[in-house]
């Protein structure tokens, strides 16, 4: 039946996606970017993503929860859409998301450059340590005893 098939291509819909347009009810045509144009009126209705976007190009540099009011889009989704890249963020909209070990200003993913370096660089290291310290564990104790009794003379 047409109808199953027409069902099916809809479940594949973005999130937050419109259906009909707002003003005069018409049917809607995607035109990229999350934009869906009202082929009645040509009113502009937008999904999740289009709205997000939308939202960023007029408030370079807002931050995720206030994104989140305006637009009535949930942060979670709106994380999401920034990790899945989907959103490239400009370089003027840059502080909307930071590093999550250094704070620098970031345009997509969870740490800068930098840090994702050192994230590799300490978890190789953890592992070592965890090695190397079943072998030492023991001699700290001894070592320390003489000093510490020395300081208390003072
Ligand atoms: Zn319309
Ligand atoms: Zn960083």
């Amino acid at each position: 039946m047409a109808d199953e098939n027409g069902n099916r291509n809809r479940a594949a819909i973005a999130p937050g996606m419109p259906v009909r347009c707002s003003e005069c009810e018409g049917g809607l045509n995607y035109r990229g970017l999350g934009q869906y144009v009202c082929e009645k009126c040509g009113h502009i209705e937008m999904d999740d993503y289009g709205k997000v976007r939308a939202y960023l190009e007029e408030h370079p540099g807002a931050m995720q929860r206030d994104v989140s009011i305006a637009t009535g889009v949930p942060t979670a989704r709106i994380r999401q859409l920034l990790l899945d890249e989907r959103i490239e963020i400009s370089a003027a909209s840059g502080i909307f998301l930071n590093c999550e070990m250094c704070g620098a200003p970031l345009r997509s993913g969870v740490r800068c450059k930098e840090c994702e370096q050192k994230y590799k660089a300490k978890i190789e290291q953890e592992k070592k340590a965890n090695r190397v310290q079943n072998q030492i564990s023991g001699h700290a104790a001894t070592q320390n005893k003489g000093a510490g009794e020395m300081r208390f003379l003072k």
